[in-house]
């Protein structure tokens, strides 16, 4: 039987630790909605599968979970077609940036796996059959303040709006994808509920807690709700691992050793199965795109912990 980690100490720990670094990284500059946070802000909590919570620095300040919210999506759209899901999107890491656009030409369509930008787009797109662009941003929001246990969940519609102005990236996605059949919905549609999701504004504690299903098997442990099936979280985790920080997953999986998932925001949600949820945040990132110091304080933690899958 583990000993159970002092996690007060240790957060204070990794939060003193990354003191130094603070600043560090560049803030995503391509959404100009998000260029003007300050990059010295860190923020850690841990949520643990018996009710414990831990938290340090900035844990209750809002960011935009960008990104991570692409594991929420992806375990709705898993929910509504089950494995039909693979057949328009991948599994394999894609060893390219998360806005590429190169592989879908090549691959004919199919994005390599739901983490990146293209391959979200999908797994938005399905959300959004049967139903309109409101409903299913709404739909996504009520998942989110479902799990986070927490009413005051929210978009922020200066981000959305901020990134619908200048998403021209994603907009070619979204067309190169319809080019191949592999997008349903109105364009402009898709686009919106993605970048709704992506302006989700949550704060290390509340992610934590949403995450926490991921650590358990698919059930809340806490409210004993099921989420998913224990099938579905295990492969969501397993695509976490291996594609949850774009061409530095394996870099991710080399020093922390966990199901991780970043965003552009500098949040990074991270898993310890049967163990806990852990949110971190400092909005400097590293040139794939990965927030610098909370993949350092994800390393810290984990080697005062132990809880490295390997
Ligand atoms: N909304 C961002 C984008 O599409 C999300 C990217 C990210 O967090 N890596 O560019």
């Amino acid at each position: 039987m583990d000993q159970v980690p002092d996690l007060a100490s240790i957060v204070t720990t990794v939060c003193q630790d990354m003191e130094t670094h603070l600043g560090r990284g560049r803030v995503a500059d391509y959404i100009p909605a998000l260029a003007r946070v300050d990059p010295r802000h860190f923020g850690i909590a841990i949520v643990t599968c018996d009710g414990r919570i831990a938290a340090a620095g900035d844990a209750d300040l809002t960011f935009s979970i960008q990104s991570i919210s692409k594991v929420f999506t992806l375990t709705l759209a898993l929910d509504k077609l089950g494995a039909d899901l693979w057949d328009r999107v991948g599994r394999e890491p894609s060893g390219s940036r998360f806005n590429s656009i190169v592989q879908l030409e090549q691959e004919k369509g199919i994005p390599r796996n739901p983490l990146i930008n293209a391959g979200a787009l999908v797994v938005t797109d399905t959300l959004l059959e049967g139903g309109d662009a409101s409903e299913t941003i709404a739909k996504i929001a009520d998942f989110m303040q479902r799990l986070a246990d927490d009413d005051s969940v929210s978009i922020d519609a200066e981000v959305a709006q901020s990134e619908a102005e200048t998403g021209f990236r994603n907009a070619s996605l979204a067309n190169f994808l319809r080019g191949f059949g592999n997008l349903k919905g109105p364009i402009d549609d898709v686009l919106r509920v993605y970048f709704n999701q992506c302006a989700l504004s949550m704060t290390c504690r509340q992610l934590a807690r949403a995450g926490l299903f991921l650590a358990n098997n698919g059930v809340d442990p806490l409210n004993h709700t099921r989420v998913t099936t224990a099938g579905r979280t295990r492969r969501i985790n397993a695509l976490m691992m291996t594609c949850g920080h774009y061409d530095a997953s394996g870099d991710f999986a080399f020093r922390v050793g966990l199901p991780g998932k970043s965003g552009v925001g500098g949040g990074i949600l991270a898993i310890a199965p049967g163990r806990a949820a852990i949110a971190v945040w400092s909005p400097g990132l590293n040139a794939a795109g990965n927030s610098y110091v909370g993949a350092l304080a994800l390393e810290r933690l984990v080697s005062l912990t132990g809880w490295s899958v390997f």
